[in-house]
């Protein structure tokens, strides 16, 4: 008999972290393809293909051929259910793509072997090291030539300041990559062979025994003093140091040609965590509890004026889903039934009736939830920790193009903004509305979702990117100190922000002003 217990431990839930190009739909595709959730390359996103992903809904999507908003894959291997959450990159990075971090067990960092870590890499790194998560980082093209392996570990511990432990090590690179040495599962896998000889066993030295064409090569050697050295100078890994985030297992492969990916994904199976107790005002909630219980860190909304309901992402903390249970909203105390209508995203086989923590639920919504609210079947209601909210970077002016619609205006944007789709922030005296985005999309959502559910056409005035930082004493600003290169705006907690120009700006206001406590939200 499965009891919960069983299939809580069963989970995986991760995301997949990178620049845009490393390679994520490559190793997303393997991984699917593992799995047997997919059938075919090239199917996860309609954006290279042309074909759309069932988790493509809206309009905008259509329009523009990407995801706009993450969606779950889920597929099964070697007794585990792992859940992939999709975290957009190029001009889709959103709040969402953050968010989603949130609702993770753990994290996979692919780095292009040729690029090092990317601007994209290192944001999101920082929002999963803050959570404390474990993260894997997958070496990705080694079948092109990139930069050595030991100045990508140097680079991993001195730009992210983690320790690296390399599960692997390759031998050789582009042309001449002749494949990995595995420490972890101690055996040789060769690129490019297929038959009995693809995997070389090592000997208790950590050497081939035999004659082998791969040791006539010099790359052989060269690996195995690597191998030495990091055996001698290299870190220890040890399961509690991952799970804390202190260390990342290194894995060198080929997306594109499907080398190592197999061995990365059943390590990672094998070391990754299964849900972890989530924080609530009422203590830790126990995955295995009983009870039913998550919280919503998504919400897409369906852009077909046809159908102005929204779908709410939750993440399941406690307990198992059932079909048309009923819930309580702790934000608001309302009872909810969870009908019919709630299932699976982007994965239609209708797994539903198993949902348990550690799965994402998709939830039809007619405006009853926020990001962030916690559902709870127990009577006695808790709310999960609060969301982050993050620091935008991008910011544009908004006004109404028609005056005569301001009531509308003001309405469709405190909801979006309750929602999470954007952030409000009013400039001081004549409360001017400025938006704060993390990336382009959301504007462009906000923009069409006023028109479309609110029927406000509105005009966008960018002024660009800003370094917001919030104000410990608020108690010593004055309106002087506001300027056009460091403009002084309320959030919507009326808390008081600057918003600067850029990093000679900010160094020159905490100059002329030491006694002023910036500080930035994550
Ligand atoms: P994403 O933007 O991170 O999703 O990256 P993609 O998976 O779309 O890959 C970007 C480009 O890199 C595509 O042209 C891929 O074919 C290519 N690519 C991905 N993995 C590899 C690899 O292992 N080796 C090589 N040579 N190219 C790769």
């Amino acid at each position: 008999m499965t009891t919960l217990k069983n299939e809580v431990s069963s989970r995986r839930t991760f995301a997949i972290i990178s620049h845009p190009d490393a390679g994520k739909t490559t190793l997303t595709e393997q991984l699917l393809l593992f799995g047997g959730a997919i059938r075919s390359a090239g199917t996860v996103k309609g954006k290279k293909t042309g074909k759309y992903a069932t988790s493509d809904w809206m309009e905008i999507e259509k329009q523009r051929g990407i995801s706009v908003t993450s969606s779950v894959m889920q597929f099964d291997y070697d007794n585990k259910r792992v859940n992939i959450l999709d975290t957009p990159g190029h001009q889709d990075f959103s709040e969402d793509t953050y968010r989603t971090l949130m609702a993770v067990d753990s994290a996979v960092m692919i780095i292009d072997a040729a690029k090092g870590i990317e601007a994209q890499t290192l944001k999101l790194f920082k929002v999963c090291k803050m959570r404390g998560i474990p993260i894997f980082t997958f070496v990705n093209k080694l079948d092109r030539q990139g930069r050595e392996p030991l100045e990508i570990m140097e680079e991993l511990e001195e730009v992210l300041g983690i320790e690296s432990y390399a599960m692997n090590w390759p031998i050789g690179m582009g042309k001449e990559f002749l494949g990995i040495y595995d420490r972890h599962n101690r055996r040789i896998e060769q690129f490019r062979v297929e038959d009995q000889e693809r995997f070389l066993p090592l000997n208790e030295d950590g050497e081939l025994e035999g004659e082998y064409a791969i040791k006539q090569s010099g790359l052989y050697d060269q690996a195995l003093e690597d191998i030495m050295l990091l055996d001698e100078a290299g870190n220890q890994f040890t399961e509690e140091r991952l799970a804390s985030g202190d260390i990342t297992p290194v894995f060198f492969g080929s997306a594109l040609t499907n080398f190592g990916v197999q061995t990365f994904l059943e390590t990672y199976l094998q070391f990754a965590p299964s849900p972890q107790p989530r924080q609530s005002d009422a203590g830790a909630i126990d995955p295995e509890n009983e009870e039913f219980s998550g919280f919503v860190f998504k919400i897409q909304a369906n852009m077909n004026p046809a159908h102005r309901d929204r779908i709410a992402f939750l993440r399941i903390c406690s307990g198992k889903f059932e079909r048309g249970m009923t819930v309580q909203l702790a934000r608001t105390g309302k009872t909810i039934k969870l009908s019919s209508s709630t299932s699976f995203l982007a994965d239609d086989r209708n797994t539903v009736d198993q949902a348990v923590s550690g799965d994402i639920i998709g939830i039809y919504d007619t405006g009853n939830y926020q990001i962030g609210d916690t559902i709870t079947e127990s009577k006695k209601s808790f709310q999960f920790e609060k969301l982050p909210q993050f620091t935008p970077e991008l910011f544009m002016r908004v006004t109404a193009k028609n005056v005569m619609k301001q009531k509308h205006f003001h309405k469709g944007i405190n909801q979006l903004v309750q929602e999470g789709a954007i952030q409000l922030y009013k400039t001081l005296r004549t409360e001017d509305v400025i938006l704060g985005a993390v990336g382009q999309l959301q504007f462009e959502v906000f923009e069409h979702r006023m028109k479309n559910e609110y029927n406000v056409d509105v005009m966008m005035e960018n002024i660009g990117s800003k370094i917001a930082r919030w104000v410990e004493n608020e108690g010593d600003i004055k309106d002087s100190m506001s300027s056009s290169r460091s403009m002084l705006v309320k959030d919507r907690h009326d808390r008081l922000v600057f918003l600067f120009e850029n990093d000679f700006a900010m160094r020159w206001f905490s100059d002329k002003h030491p006694g002023i406590k910036l500080f930035s939200l994550l």
